[in-house]
């Protein structure tokens, strides 16, 4: 399939330019002003539209298995959910078991990304690390695409590592030219408070928010990083959601050492008055870690993204029905976590970020697909308008309204953190791997179109 895509504005996170843009086999072959059709070809009109790299939504939990529950967007309806709002491509996380092979574990996830949607490539969770881990840990980064390895400061009973091991794990990682990426909340400071919250008689889910103040977080965050300065390692915080944490970064940043944070488009919209003035049935759909922070918290991250403090916007999409939700009503601890937002990441940072005039549009490609694509080492592969990367591509129209409703939206739950937003900036067309997936508000693709994306080492 050849397509031109002619009129439209090429917006890179370098640049802006009005340009054609002409893909085949499934990459770009030219962007220049004035391109003449070849035979048989498509051709797009693009006027009054951005013609942007696709996203990459660098924090996705799709079809995770939690307990005898798993996340309700599977690879197939999530990956649509993605394509819909622009995002062609998502980094997901496998998570082994404590004990658990690695290899065994990535390839239960490979096994389930079958059918995915969407491009698609894994970090991986460091849930136990020894020789053996290592071992796996090693053959993942040499041989399986994956360069990236996350770790918990918390969830002690599951998937927390000790920081003697996480300095180990930071440092034999680094080594293999490998990310470390860090869930930072102090564990002490959240079991503490749950416990007297929950003795006090506070089993609403505001208790969540209460149990898990932004000091965990900054504490947290503060001592991932001087782990990692250690460690010799450079470091990505995932999911940073307030101002303590993002100073933190800010001092590393400031003193020269390699540190990267992510946040997440739901701690840029919602605040925690989601918690404090909402029944419990409603309050506990927003129950996610972090959680969602006080206004002061937002004007810091904006700040941050703003000044590219903050280098990434993910979604951490990681949904869990109502029902499942129920489970929790009178003990917030037992609340599944998680949030959706994979569809609507983009427009939420374009009409929040961009129409508010907090960021250029080429901050927003930045934020939203190139910064995640250098990181994670697969740029210019993605991540980028030009030739040679491949064909993943939106036309972006910057006044198109979206309405967000659960009977509407894409996602496999039935209510949506983001009801009755209405956000300017949206997907015209999604071309995924050279094909147009997503044209007049529907979707063309079929289970399994889209691709595992390999990252090689970064060094
Ligand atoms: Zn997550």
């Amino acid at each position: 399939m050849k397509i031109l895509i002619q009129n439209g504005l090429v917006v890179n996170a370098d640049g802006s330019a009005k340009s054609d843009v002409l893909i085949e086999g499934g990459s770009i072959k030219a962007v220049e002003t004035s391109i003449t059709p070849p035979e048989g070809c498509r051709i797009i009109d693009a006027e009054g539209l951005l013609v942007i790299p696709g996203g990459i939504d660098p924090h996705t939990h799709l079809e995770m298995p939690v307990g005898d529950i798993r996340t309700a967007d599977g690879f197939e309806d999530g990956g649509k959910a993605a394509l819909s709002g622009g995002t062609t491509m998502v980094i997901d996380f496998v998570n082994p078991l404590r004990g658990q092979s690695y290899l065994e574990a990535y390839g239960q996830w490979m096994e389930r990304a079958k059918k995915a949607t969407c491009n698609y490539s894994f970090h991986v969770t460091v849930t136990w690390f020894n020789e053996e881990a290592a071992k796996e840990i090693a053959l993942l980064a040499k041989e399986h695409g994956v360069n990236s390895f996350k770790h918990f400061t918390t969830y002690r009973d599951t998937i927390m590592l000790e920081q003697g091991k996480m300095i180990e794990s930071f440092n034999f990682i680094a080594k293999l030219g490998c990310l470390c990426t860090v869930h930072a909340e102090n564990d002490e400071i959240i079991t503490y408070l749950q416990k007297k919250l929950l003795r006090e008689g506070l089993t609403h889910p505001k208790g969540h928010a209460l149990s898990r103040p932004p000091v965990a977080e900054a504490e947290a965050t503060n001592r991932a990083i001087a782990l990692a300065e250690v460690a010799e390692a450079p470091i990505y915080i995932v999911h940073l959601s307030s101002g303590g944490a993002l100073n933190a970064v800010r001092a590393a940043q400031r003193r020269g050492q390699e540190v990267y944070a992510e946040s997440l488009c739901g701690h840029l919209v919602l605040d925690d008055s989601v918690y404090f003035d909402n029944p419990r049935e409603k309050a506990a759909r927003y129950v996610m870690s972090p959680p969602y922070r006080s206004p002061e918290h937002l004007d810091a991250l904006w700040k941050g993204v703003a000044d590219e403090a903050i280098q990434v916007i993910g979604s951490d999409n990681c949904t869990f029905t109502q029902a499942n939700r129920n489970r929790g009503l009178h003990d917030f601890t037992k609340i599944p976590n998680g949030s959706p937002g994979i569809e609507d990441r983009m427009r939420i940072l374009w009409d929040r970020g961009v129409r508010s005039k907090r960021i250029s549009a080429e901050q927003f490609v930045a934020a939203t697909s190139t910064n995640a694509a250098r990181i994670f080492n697969i740029y210019p592969q993605k991540g980028a308008v030009k030739p040679g990367s491949d064909a993943d591509i939106v036309l972006w129209n910057p006044e198109k309204e979206h309405h967000v409703s659960s009977t509407t939206h894409r996602h496999a739950i039935d209510y949506s953190v983001f009801e009755g937003f209405t956000f300017t900036g949206s997907p015209e067309i999604t071309i995924l791997n050279g094909e147009v997936v997503f044209e007049k508000d529907e979707l063309n693709v079929a289970a399994g179109a889209g691709k595992f994306v390999p990252r090689p080492p970064r060094w």
